[in-house]
């Protein structure tokens, strides 16, 4: 299956979201020209918190140092 489709409501195919991503995280391995390069992206509230109120509490999960 292409990866750019995935199985919607009812087993229907639809256009995965794809959307560029601008990230200033620039010692992230994936960031390059300060946009992100990953294959997917997870995005999650901060460790400890179950919801987000601000966007401040949210944390990209993705990210790897370049080291
Ligand atoms: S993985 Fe996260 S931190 Fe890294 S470039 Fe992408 S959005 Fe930025």
């Amino acid at each position: 299956m292409d990866r750019n489709y995935q199985s919607g409501k009812g087993g229907d195919l639809m256009e995965a979201p794809c959307m560029k991503v601008k990230c200033g995280v620039t010692n992230c391995t994936y960031n390059k020209s300060m946009m992100c390069y990953a294959d997917a992206l997870e995005v999650n509230a901060m460790e400890g918190k179950h919801k987000a109120d601000i966007s401040d509490e949210t944390c990209c999960t993705t990210f790897k140092d370049k080291e």
